[in-house]
């Protein structure tokens, strides 16, 4: 497999593994991000709005213990009921005795209704009659056949600018148990108007209260408009007949493009509605952030870890490059090292036209050494040989071991004089080298063949030429120099 190709793989795998880990964390990523988002859905509409739901309720029923209470004092008072069946005597006293309530226990007002002169009587000394034909005044009719003692009524109070008002009506009965009238107190829908407040600023929910028609009568701030109806406001119509169907329930339905989780429950003291909710957005955005946080952190991990295959793999392949470019014996470059620097000079020469020669030289009569001594002794000639030609030549030329004992240089930037003379340096200089023959003492010769890259040459005739250059070396007697025949003189003939 060539070494482009390994580049090529070592990107596909890289892309493979960063490809693998990004889809991999990313899914487990988003995986467990939907079901966070799933849970906390789950947990805000069927635990946390309910909830909500149900302390709103228990506060609105704490908050109307006391007024119960001082309307249950009020309808027990020995002196109304003394004064009502005395004959509704010096109406002043019994302003006073309102007023005096009413300043004590700081409700909003007080009153008292006479079943014998149906004359209502107010803490402020305002006095009135209720008549059955008057709509405003059914409540104290309804009050009159009331099988229990007192009943919770919000309406409007008249004199008091029609204010929203919750009412204690109690009933008032005389010793004997026989009907008197009705007394009790109201108070101002702002404790109501305060708990929602408070559940907005806390909590972030919405929370506000209709009617049995849906109408919308104490609202937070970005809750419905306060008179406005659940059944006709965008997103809310689509779930206002199941709220007003049902005593307890969770809904979710769209407004804005947001989705909004909803619990409602119906208070049988006010005949309310109580409606919490929330935006389903408000709750995930720190889920969002983690997940994004995480994808971030993901991100990093994953280009960390390619930088670190990328870098062992490289390593890898640069110690895969060499080991296969270098010979073992002499650790000079080996054929592949000599085919790609030959690929790559071919290339330059061709295109800028610069001179190199190649050098084919081959041990003479070396299967001798082989054959009496061994092949170890013979591997140390070998390499002598390959250590005295790198000290002869120059840095920059390349020489590589062709196989065997023959050894096949690449002269750059070098003229056919040059490489002549180079050559001739470097069979002398192994002549002279202190190394003997193992195996008749004699000197260790080479024999060359040389030539020079020729213009239109290609590698294969530039080998084949120095290939016959050298054979003529051994034919001429060995330990010498050939060149292979000039190009003019007969193309490719030694
Ligand atoms: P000539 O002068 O004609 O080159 O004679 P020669 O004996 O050197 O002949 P030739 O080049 O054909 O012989 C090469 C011998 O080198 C044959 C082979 O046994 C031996 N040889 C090849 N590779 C190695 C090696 O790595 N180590 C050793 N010790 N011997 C090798
Ligand atoms: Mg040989
Ligand atoms: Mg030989």
């Amino acid at each position: 497999m060539s070494f482009r190709s390994l580049e090529w793989l070592r990107l596909r795998l890289l892309a493979m593994v960063v490809l693998l880990l990004l889809v991999g964390f990313g899914a487990t990523n988003l995986i467990s991000y939907t079901n966070a988002v799933r849970t906390l859905k789950e947990t805000i509409l069927h635990h946390e709005l309910p909830l909500t739901g149900s302390n709103i309720y228990s506060e609105i029923q704490a908050d109307l213990i006391r007024p119960v209470f001082i309307a249950s004092l009020m309808a027990n008072d020995t002196f109304l009921k003394d004064w009502l069946l005395g004959g509704e005597k010096d109406p002043a006293q019994v302003t006073r005795y309102l007023d005096a309530i009413r300043a004590k226990y700081g409700v909003f007002t007080s009153f008292l209704v006479s079943d014998a002169t149906h004359r209502y009587y107010h803490f402020n000394g305002g006095e009135r009659h209720v008549r059955p034909e008057s709509p405003e005044d059914i409540w104290y009719f309804r009050v009159r056949d009331l099988t229990k003692p007192y009943e919770i009524n919000i309406d409007y109070d008249q004199s008091s600018n029609d204010t929203v008002t919750i009412f204690v009506n109690h009933r008032v009965l005389g010793y004997d148990g026989r009907f008197l009238g009705v007394t009790g107190v109201g108070l101002s829908i702002d404790s109501v108007q305060r708990i929602v407040a408070r559940y907005r600023t806390e909590f972030h929910r919405n929370v506000f209260f209709v009617t049995r028609t849906g109408e919308v009568t104490v609202t937070s701030a970005d809750g419905p408009r306060q008179g406005s109806t659940i059944a006709t406001l965008p997103g809310l119509s689509d779930v206002a007949a199941r709220i007003l169907g049902t005593h307890e329930g969770q809904f979710e339905y769209r407004r804005d493009g947001e989705t909004i989780l909803l619990d409602t429950r119906f208070i049988p003291e006010l005949g309310w509605y109580v409606v919490v909710e929330q935006r389903q957005s408000d709750a995930i955005q720190p889920l969002w952030r983690g997940f994004l946080t995480n994808l971030w952190i993901g991100f990093g991990i994953i280009l960390a870890t390619a930088a670190v295959i990328a870098w062992a793999v490289s390593s890898y392949h640069r110690r895969l490059a060499l080991l296969a470019t270098t010979d073992k014996l002499t650790g000079l470059a080996n054929r592949q090292g000599f085919d790609d620097a030959m690929a790559r000079l071919a290339r330059g020469g061709r295109r800028q036209g610069r001179p190199f020669a190649v050098l084919l030289l081959d041990i003479d009569h070396f299967k001798r050494i082989n054959d009496t001594l061994g092949h170890l002794r013979g591997d140390e000639v070998i390499r002598a040989v390959a250590e005295r030609t790198r000290e002869v030549l120059r840095a920059t030329d390349l020489v590589c071991r062709w196989g065997g004992e023959e050894f096949i240089v690449i002269l750059r930037d070098c003229e056919l004089a040059d490489a002549a003379r180079l050559a001739e340096t470097l069979r002398s200089a192994i002549e002279e080298m202190p190394v003997r023959r193992p195996d008749d003492g004699t000197r260790v010769t080479i024999s060359l063949g040389l030539t020079t890259w020729r213009a239109a040459d290609t590698v294969d005739r530039l080998l084949s030429r120095v290939d016959r250059a050298l054979y003529q070396a051994k034919r001429d007697g060995r330990n010498c120099v050939r060149l292979a025949a000039p190009a003019r003189a007969a193309a490719d003939v030694v």
